[in-house]
């Protein structure tokens, strides 16, 4: 990836589907990234992931780290982890998380990314960028952006809990309550 680039962390729901439409309209190069820490639908979160990528003609690439505690819910530090992971694995280009307003978990906040662009900073004197699109919107704003952009929502995978839809997780929810069964 080229280092004047954006590596958007495309973890294949719908929040990041929407980071990676923003971040090509406002920055062109789009890099996506994938994660793969062990979380328990990471095979139907890669296959998002890919498949969303290939939509917006982007390229695709993956980071896998080992002996996370995961659970479905808040696991935190996540965002550190997946933000470091991109840095390192794309040394000088900038990064885009898809976190949004109304979460409870501390790593999705203003002053999580505004911490994290200080120490990005630090390493980078200035160049590379923390990308938080989304920020100031809500769940139902980022889910009607994504309708009004046209993104697949079909291609999309929302469960933090298995591979298969759990139904009963918070993201489950969300899901079902923003956009009915799908
Ligand atoms: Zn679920």
């Amino acid at each position: 990836m080229s280092s004047s680039g954006v590596g958007v962390l495309l973890s294949g729901g719908i929040d990041s589907a929407l980071v990676v439409s923003l971040v090509l309209e406002s920055h062109g190069d789009t890099t996506a990234l994938f994660v793969d820490y062990g979380q328990p639908a990471v095979a139907a979160e890669r296959k998002a992931s890919q498949a969303i990528a290939a939509h917006f003609g982007i390229p695709w690439s993956s980071v896998t780290i080992s002996g996370v505690a995961t659970a479905a819910g808040e696991i935190p530090g996540r965002n550190d982890l997946l933000i470091a992971a991109a840095t390192a694995a794309c040394s000088g280009c900038s990064i885009a998380i898809g976190t949004h307003s109304g979460s409870a978990y501390k790593d999705c906040s203003p002053e999580h990314a505004s911490a994290w662009q200080g120490l990005l900073d630090v390493q980078y004197a200035g160049v590379v960028q923390l990308l938080t699109p989304l920020v100031s919107l809500t769940k139902d704003e980022v889910v009607a952006t994504a309708i009004e952009r046209e993104i697949p929502l079909e291609l999309t995978y929302s469960c933090e809990a298995s591979s298969a839809p759990c139904q009963e997780c918070l993201s489950c929810a969300d899901r079902r309550s923003l956009l009915g069964a799908a």
